[in-house]
């Protein structure tokens, strides 16, 4: 019998498990839904993984949360079109700030990363607005 080469059913893997379970301690991956062990939902979302990527060293950080093209909306909701997208220092950590304006026109503004909006939130910030006038 010929050797199988790199057959292996890939038992090996491991994985990273950040987190661990409340209820029976079992280790949780970072991007897992449930405990393996006793079934726990962990409530671990899309930004949860993301943060995770981006906040342990030695990993591929930085993953870029935006590209130019996007759509984003500021605190205020306005709508905005990311133009390009950069990489700062801040506080020795590093962080997204995205350049954006609006197609045909000379608006521009820059957004950190965490000052973006998703277009729920934008939605809401409008119609506090609003209620405000
Ligand atoms: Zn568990």
């Amino acid at each position: 019998m010929e050797l199988l080469k790199n057959a292996y059913p890939g038992l090996k893997s491991t994985y990273e498990t950040p987190h661990i379970c409340g209820k029976c301690m079992e280790h949780i991956g970072a991007d897992w839904s449930f405990c393996p062990e006793c079934g726990t939902p962990t409530g671990l979302t899309a930004e949860d993984v993301r943060q995770y990527q981006t906040s342990s060293s030695g990993k591929p950080i930085n993953v870029v949360p935006c590209v130019p093209g996007d759509t984003v909306y500021d605190r205020r909701g306005q709508e905005w079109q990311i133009t390009a997208s950069e990489l700062l220092l801040v506080n020795g950590r590093p962080k997204w700030i995205f350049r954006c304006g609006h197609t045909g026109t000379e608006d521009y503004c820059a957004l950190y990363e965490n000052e973006i909006l998703s277009a729920e939130q934008a939605k809401a910030a409008l119609e506090a607005a609003n209620v405000g006038q």
